[in-house]
């Protein structure tokens, strides 16, 4: 009878230990940066870098030739990928807002359906992190050294550079602080590569002795254009500031991180100042010393990418979770003439977009389909199997990640960008895209552009005047119109005054 009482309080006892079994679905690690156009990437064919980490998610998993950004700058293509929502339907036009943290979210549709959810780096939203169960942010843009990280509980100083401390955190965190009974959806955003496109203490002479390729349009006189392309304060010859172009060092240096820094760039910035370069000559100079840091930055990213690649590896986390790259948009590494973003012109409209689901996406596949940073809320809740809310605006990736091309699929792309006056001063548009044209309306200049992107894919000049186009202008027009009734999108009521 003893050991019969024996053996039943061994088995209960041993049916209250026992781990119940771990969540089978995915986990999620979405690994976004700011600013990083496709041109930078080499699974995207860069002319100018290589980025061997990024590469290793196109070669395993999808990668999509035509991603498009609703709004080409950086809080509201966070604000968008956050809310499923364009930008008129969340709030978030410009950098201006703060962001309503308040509404409907993906991570936290994903946090009431179980799983953890967490968010570290960049956020730049002005208002704190909602729905995470962990957080540790930059405090809006954050330097790229030494950064001030906020998290719940404060504010904590950190010594180093800022690409390497966030994947510190993200590794801690997935180290130690994930509940490992529930799957996870990780946001980890870098602040890298954006301007001022500080390189970290391992690159500063990365590049030294290369020449970078120079896109075929650095010289861009925009004659085929209207007056928004002439206006534009965001040219390399005319509006790179000398600490853009490490004239000047970093403000947040400490003594120790500057005397790194003035030995690498002290002995390039005498040559130049000796050269005293004048016109195309200096063009070409600011360039190469622009482009060549914006690469710079982007190579500890890379590196860095490649630590969280191989935790996920050595840990066995790898083959259930689904790891994303994407940056907030596009960018000019000179096309143009240009640094920066905000157009619907193709360089700032396209975002980086690759996608390794293990077992789903098929190992070096590509789409061509015309995708968003709309469509990934909805990709994510799809991804968990949580009902995706009816107000979301964008589409589910799953079919296409399944390599599925459904028949169905959107064959054209509402854009519209409404922050001006601000930097940059680039006039307010909306337009569409489709396969092989694009329209856009400078609604505050009253001037609209087409380009024929077969013909003319560097959009060089409008044809909008052109007779031989009037009837795919006409198209166009209308398609313009039925997207803008689709999306509900109310007239543009910003004030035009300065903010
Ligand atoms: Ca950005």
């Amino acid at each position: 009878m003893r050991s019969f009482l024996l053996l039943v309080l061994l088995i209960s006892a041993a049916s209250c230990t026992q781990a119940p079994e771990p969540d089978p679905r995915p986990n999620i690690l979405f690994i976004f940066t700011d600013d990083h156009g496709a041109q930078a990437i080499s699974a995207y064919g860069s002319k100018i870098n290589e980025t061997p980490n990024i590469d290793r998610l196109a070669n395993e998993g999808l990668l999509f030739l035509n991603a498009f950004v609703t709004n080409s700058i950086c809080a509201p293509s966070r604000a968008v990928i956050l809310t499923g929502k364009y930008s008129h339907s969340n709030g978030q036009l410009t950098n201006v807002e703060t962001f309503d943290g308040s509404q409907q979210t993906f991570p936290k549709l994903l946090q009431q359906a179980g799983y953890q959810t967490a968010m570290f780096g960049k956020w730049h939203l002005k208002s704190d992190p909602t729905g995470f169960d962990a957080w540790q942010v930059l405090i809006g843009q954050g330097p790229y050294y030494n950064p001030p990280i906020k998290s719940a509980t404060g504010v904590t100083e950190h010594v180093g550079y800022t690409t390497d401390i966030i994947t510190d955190i993200v590794l801690d965190w997935l180290k130690s602080g994930r509940d490992t009974q529930k799957p996870f959806m990780m946001m980890y955003q870098h602040k890298a590569p954006h301007r001022r496109w500080d390189p970290g203490p391992d690159y500063l002479t990365m590049y030294d002795d290369v020449e970078i390729p120079e896109p075929r349009t650095l010289f861009d006189d925009y004659a085929g254009r209207g007056k928004a392309a002439t206006q534009q304060t965001m040219s390399i010859a005319r509006d790179l500031t000398d600490r853009d172009l490490k004239l000047v060092p970093p403000e947040e240096l400490t003594a120790e991180q500057l005397e790194v820094w003035n030995a690498a760039y002290e002995p390039k910035n005498d040559a130049f100042r000796a050269a005293d370069l004048q016109g195309d000559d200096l063009v070409r100079w600011k360039y190469q010393r622009y482009v060549k840091d914006y690469l710079r930055a982007v190579a500890s990213v890379d590196d860095n990418i490649g630590r969280v690649l191989e935790h996920l590896e050595a840990s066995g986390l790898a083959e259930n979770t689904i790891v994303i790259y994407a940056s907030d948009q596009g960018w000019y590494l000179g096309e143009h003439g240009w640094f920066d973003k905000r157009w619907m012109y193709e360089e700032s409209l396209r975002m980086p977009l690759i996608v390794r689901w293990p077992g789903v996406t098929a190992p070096g596949s590509t789409s061509d389909a015309m995708v968003s940073n709309l469509d990934l809320a909805e990709t994510f809740l799809d991804i968990a199997g949580v009902e995706i809310p009816s107000d979301m605006q964008g589409e589910s990736l799953v079919p296409l990640l399944e390599g599925e091309a459904p028949s169905d699929w959107r064959q054209s792309f509402y854009y519209q960008y409404y922050e001006y006056p601000g930097p940059h001063d680039v006039a307010r548009h909306y337009g569409v895209r489709t396969e092989s044209h694009k329209l856009i309306y400078f609604y505050t200049l009253d001037e609209w552009e087409l380009y024929d992107l077969e013909e003319d894919p560097d959009e060089l000049t409008s044809v909008y005047e052109d007779p031989a186009y009037a009837s795919v202008r006409s198209e166009l027009e209308t398609e313009l119109e039925r997207l803008r009734e689709y999306y509900a999108v109310p007239e543009d009521a910003r004030p035009l005054e300065a903010q």
